[in-house]
């Protein structure tokens, strides 16, 4: 048993003996008892900010407020400088997320009676959906799947031309599982190509169970990049969808059992007779700024060399209620992800940083800039808001160190250090750093990874990024604090330490290098993925130029769903099926552009 566990068990059965009451929910943050990296102050401030009352720190929620006004107090605190603009705290900048605006309609016509469903109450446009009316007869066309290698077809002999097209979510059930055919995409996909006008989703009978029918929310992503899908697409409740098909005199739950299950199913489609749809959606994009970086400066002890900085970074925002970017499915939606290691572990760790180079006797000789970033899980949109409105000039960036996810330390799977390969000597200046701590660590040399240091390294500045790896917990609502290992991130935290002093008070600054193409022969598609893409593919960010992805034709925006035969639903898959592979390999990668599903064929890279 760790140190981290018992200290969580011992907090955990006081809890029990004060019982449930206000006191955990109104706790003050906690402030650093010891100038040093302790493991009991990195764990006290990562479990404040993984508790319920931050409520996952989605970047554009009071949570991720809470958390960036605690990380400046703290840094007020310690007597760092603040370093925006503006003489204060906060890089305030805005993200573009869509908004529901006013004007939503449905209007459920069917036979004599017409009536307005309520919006947010009994059905949701779907962020993925155009903004964009439509009226028009209604088709149900069962799961919406046409699956020719089980012979089934939902929309055989069935037009849906200029029709809503009706569909339950999911696929005729079957022995495995679900296959790609069920998700939302595809669903769409297969709508749009029939030039449906419009299409709406019910929940399926063994998601709509105990009473219960959770509509999907409107922010939900989907796996689609908001707004790029060509036709409006909705998610209806169970009721509205049975008053949709009331003309019919049928039901969903009557239909579902009427097409049947595994090799007995059989489609059930048809045009409901006297039910028509108005449907229309109406999102709105931010324009104010609406979320915040946190900027704070130890200047450095050296008049020579003070106007230089090194970074030191680390996001604070999570996926909040995992409306996107959750890796836990559909039923964890709503639920608090408290983000204990990503990255409550890394923003605790900045903290605990800040406070030993503040409180330390012998200043640094260059100033230390310290970061913490928002909007990393939507993209990594602080850090490079960031490094367009740089507070110090690039040129004068003399490195990036970067820590997200650093508290789950197993020495089985290492301590990853990414960014080695991104300046000559910085990978032999870990190693000196590190040979004291009896750290088992492993070496990527590349500068691009998803999370903030890349958009540093895109600006050719040399960067550390510092991870204790993917877990089962993450991006679940199961990264809580009890799961840290805080004894070793304190050994983290004092080797990055260490690192960030040497870098901060050599004479020479460590000049920057592109890292090698070829190291240790694992297989590349040359993108960088979308960070807040886990829920259903992962969105491509952007393309290396020449590489593999660009040379088959991938663009910035395309959903990857496939690689050969692993289905990718999030990050983690996507570095399966890549883990899978080797360089050379030539692999069928599937994407969604435009609503609508490609393959392309990709010989893979190697880095
Ligand atoms: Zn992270
Ligand atoms: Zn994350």
């Amino acid at each position: 048993m760790s140190h981290a566990r018992a200290a969580a068990l011992a907090s955990l059965f006081a809890a029990a003996l004060l019982g449930p009451g206000p006191a955990r929910a109104e706790e003050p943050p906690p402030t650093g008892t010891h100038p040093e990296v302790t493991a009991d102050d990195f764990l006290a401030r990562a479990r404040w900010l993984s508790s319920p009352a931050l409520e996952g720190r989605m970047s554009v929620e009071p949570g991720a407020f809470r958390a960036s006004q605690y990380v400046a107090d703290e840094w007020a605190r310690l007597g760092l400088a603040p370093a925006a603009d503006d003489g204060g705290w906060f890089q305030p900048f805005t993200i573009d997320l869509p908004r529901l605006a006013p004007g939503n309609l449905l209007e459920v016509r069917a036979g004599e009676t017409t009536r307005a469903a309520e919006v947010e109450q009994e059905w949701n446009p779907v962020a993925a959906s155009p903004s964009g009316e439509v009226t028009a007869p209604v088709v149900f066309a069962g799961y919406g799947v046409a699956d020719p290698d089980r012979g089934y077809d939902d929309y055989a002999g069935l037009d849906v031309t200029g029709k809503v097209v009706l569909v339950v979510r999911r696929e005729p059930p079957r022995p495995g599982g679900f296959t790609e055919r069920a998700t939302f995409r595809r669903k769409l996909s297969e709508a749009a190509t029939r030039h449906a006008a419009a299409l709406l989703v019910v929940n399926d009978g063994a998601t709509a169970t105990g009473g219960k029918d959770p509509l999907l929310h409107w922010s939900e992503t989907a796996g689609m990049v908001p707004g790029s899908a060509t036709i409006p697409f909705a998610f209806v409740s169970r009721a509205v969808a049975d008053a949709l098909l009331a003309p019919a005199a049928t039901t969903v739950a009557a239909l579902e059992t009427r097409i049947g299950r595994d090799a007995a199913a059989k489609p059930a489609s048809f045009a409901v007779t006297g039910a028509s749809v108005r449907l229309r959606v109406a999102f709105e994009r931010r324009r104010e700024r609406n979320a915040r970086n946190v900027a704070g400066i130890l200047v450095g002890a050296d008049p020579a060399l003070r106007d230089e900085v090194v970074v030191v970074g680390a996001h604070h925002d999570h996926v909040g209620r995992g409306w996107f970017g959750s890796a836990a499915g559909p039923a964890a939606q709503g639920q608090i992800h408290p983000g204990a290691d990503d990255n409550a572990s890394g923003t605790a760790m900045l903290l605990e940083l800040a406070e030993a180079l503040a409180k330390s006797k012998d200043r640094p000789r260059r100033s230390v800039l310290f970061l913490s970033f928002s909007g990393e899980e939507l993209g990594l949109l602080g850090s490079r808001h960031y490094v367009e409105h740089p507070l110090r000039p690039l040129a004068q960036t003399v490195a990036m160190v970067n820590c997200d996810m650093v508290g789950r330390y197993d020495p089985a799977r290492t301590l990853e250090v990414g960014g080695v390969g991104t300046a000559v000597g910085l990978q032999a200046l870990v190693e000196a750093a590190a040979a004291p701590y009896g750290l088992k660590l492993s070496y990527d040399p590349q500068g691009v990874a998803p999370s903030d240091n890349t958009s540093f390294f895109l600006k050719k500045i040399p960067v550390l990024f510092f991870f204790t790896g993917i877990h089962a917990e993450y991006h679940t609502p199961r990264d809580t604090a009890d799961r840290l290992n805080a004894k070793d991130a304190a050994t983290i935290g004092a080797l990055v330490l260490d690192v960030t002093r040497t870098l901060s008070d050599r004479d020479d600054r460590l000049a920057f290098s592109q890292p090698p193409a070829k190291t240790r022969g694992r297989a590349a598609l040359g993108i960088v993925p979308s960070p807040g893409s886990d829920t259903g593919g992962v969105v491509v960010d952007s393309v290396a130029d020449g590489g593999p992805a660009a040379q088959a034709g991938v663009r910035p925006g395309d959903v990857i769903t496939a690689i050969g035969p692993t289905l990718v639903r999030g990050l983690r898959e996507l570095q399966q099926a890549l883990a899978a592979a080797k360089p050379g390999d030539r692999v069928v990668v599937k994407v969604l552009r435009g609503g609508a599903e490609q393959s392309v064929e990709v010989t893979l890279g190697s880095r």
